[in-house]
């Protein structure tokens, strides 16, 4: 039988995040075995592929791969270059995911179903952090189970879609609809035109994606008459899907809300905020959506032909059923990064170095990382998810110093500088976060630091940020 440290880590997802775990554990002499879902990587980048990303090369390569990769003749694109999703498969993933090292450590069409321990199931204890994890995987030839020393899941969200009802479980009708439905981000205005060119549209949902696919329909809109645009949104507060404009660390996404507010103002799309969707149904004229006021007003948007629900992901928990994992109540990210992440305080898109420490679960040996990280929270990106695998590999190997010493510099969104740019919309802004790593700094944000470093009694006090209790605390 083999020893815990003879067994491979086990890294769930092939996505960017994924890979570049498996560079780091290659990079500190660890072996991985990287499960993948889908027919090849990047398997939910694949499904947006048309999407020009906002941040450019520069945040999207990480830096255990590029030097793999460079090792091998690889030319890294220009750093201020925007990739699409489609781009960064083609010119960064797949090659990297053809490196001989990573190939054979590839098992495409793998699907990890549960994950739980050797000879122990969630409930017995004594010994538990010596049994090697055991991952069963639905693959071409059925399932089977494979021995890991360690869990990387970087499965993402994406494959999980949040429904389109507004209080998190399916409006009524929207099962039986599902064939109109589309979760996520279609080409309409490419592969898939032909389903949205002369119809009526509905988006749900106020995040990039949302923005995205609204200004792809206006685009197909001045070029298909009889093309229309439904945009309902759950809160009445746009400001944060405007962003920050000008003042976004990353251009294209300032761009992005400009653009958005451009054709809002245009009135080329009907808007209804502070929609709910309760309920779908089918009528002679297309569906009938049903939604309800915070006043309890129903409201009706009728003769939709097409629903994209842009309505965000949570992630897949089931997978961790049998582990001793702790999560956030309402995030579902790990109870100590939530407070660093959280959207009903944060809007700044960036977040507070983070590592090992955060990810860490009650199971030795798991982490979840990348977008799954967040769990339900918005405005994850890959540099995050980039600096989190570095650390947690580190504290695989026992190189604590690596692994304690995080850093993150990630652009923020504006939307903290600008909350008068869109008067009358920036009230729900209260946000702030990244700065200095949690160790370095008893400020709960940037601006918190600032206030203190000037003397002032923190953000608190502007009631800009609401900081949650520290995680580390052992009770109230
Ligand atoms: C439309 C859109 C635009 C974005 N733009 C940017 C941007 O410009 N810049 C940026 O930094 N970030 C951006 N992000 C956010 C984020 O960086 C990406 O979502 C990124 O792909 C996350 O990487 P990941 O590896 O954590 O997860 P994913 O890319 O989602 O990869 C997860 C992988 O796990 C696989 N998988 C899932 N379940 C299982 C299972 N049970 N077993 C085996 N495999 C499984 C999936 O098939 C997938 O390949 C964007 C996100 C979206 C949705």
């Amino acid at each position: 039988m083999k020893t815990l440290n003879e067994l491979p880590v086990a890294v769930l997802g092939a996505g960017p995040v994924g890979l570049a775990a498996a560079a780091h554990l290659l990079q500190r002499g660890l072996r991985p075995i990287i499960f993948e879902r889908g027919v090849g990587v990047g398997a939910n980048l694949e499904t947006y592929r048309h999407v020009r990303l906002f941040s450019p090369w520069q945040y999207n390569i990480d830096k255990a791969a590029r030097q793999r990769l460079e090792c091998n003749g690889w030319q890294a694109p220009a750093n201020d270059g925007l990739p699409t999703a489609g781009e960064l498969l083609d010119s960064y993933l797949s090659p990297l995911s053809k490196l001989p090292e990573l190939e054979g450590a590839l098992k495409l069409r793998h699907t990890v179903v549960q994950i739980t321990r050797q000879g122990f199931d969630k409930v017995k204890s004594r010994g538990r952090e010596l049994a090697p994890f055991v991952l069963r995987v639905a693959g071409p030839d059925g399932e089977r189970d494979y021995l890991a020393r360690a869990v990387i899941d970087a499965s993402g969200t994406w494959s999980n879609p949040n429904p389109l009802g507004a209080y998190g479980v399916a409006a009524l009708g929207e099962r039986e609809l599902g064939d109109r439905i589309v979760y996520g981000m279609p080409d309409v205005a490419g592969t898939q035109r032909a389903q949205y060119a002369g119809r009526r549209t509905l988006v749900v949902g106020a995040g990039h994606s949302a923005a995205g696919t609204l200004l792809a329909l206006a685009e197909l809109a001045e070029s298909v008459a009889g093309t229309s645009i439904v945009w309902a949104t759950r809160g009445d507060q746009l400001a944060r899907v405007f962003g920050g404009g000008e003042a976004d660390g990353l251009p294209a996404r300032g761009q992005l809300g400009l653009r958005l507010k451009a054709l809002r103002d245009s009135c080329k799309l009907e808007l209804h905020t502070n929609f709910r969707v309760t309920g779908l149904q089918q009528e002679a004229s297309g569906i009938r959506v049903v939604g309800e006021h915070p006043d309890g007003q129903q409201d009706v948007i009728s003769g939709v032909d097409r629903i994209v629900a842009a309505t965000g992901a949570r992630p897949n928990l089931e997978l961790t059923r049998e582990m001793r994992v702790r999560h956030d109540p309402w995030l579902e990210s790990t109870d100590a990064l939530a407070p660093l992440i959280d959207p009903n305080e944060h809007s700044c898109g960036t977040v507070r170095p983070h590592g090992h420490r955060e990810l860490a679960h009650p199971e030795p040996g798991y982490f979840a990382v990348g977008a799954k990280s967040y769990g339900r929270a918005p405005n994850f990106l890959m540099a995050t998810g980039y600096e989190q695998v570095r650390s947690v590999v580190a504290s695989l190997v026992g190189d604590m110093a690596a692994a304690d010493s995080v850093q993150l510099d990630l652009p923020e969104t504006g939307v903290c500088n600008t909350r008068l740019a869109y008067d009358g919309e920036a009230k729900e802004d209260k946000g702030c976060c990244g700065g200095p790593a949690v160790d370095a700094s008893a400020a709960c944000c940037a601006l918190d630091e600032a206030e203190k470093a000037k003397g002032q009694s923190g953000c608190s006090s502007l009631s800009a940020c609401t900081p949650r209790p520290k995680a580390s605390a052992c009770c109230a």
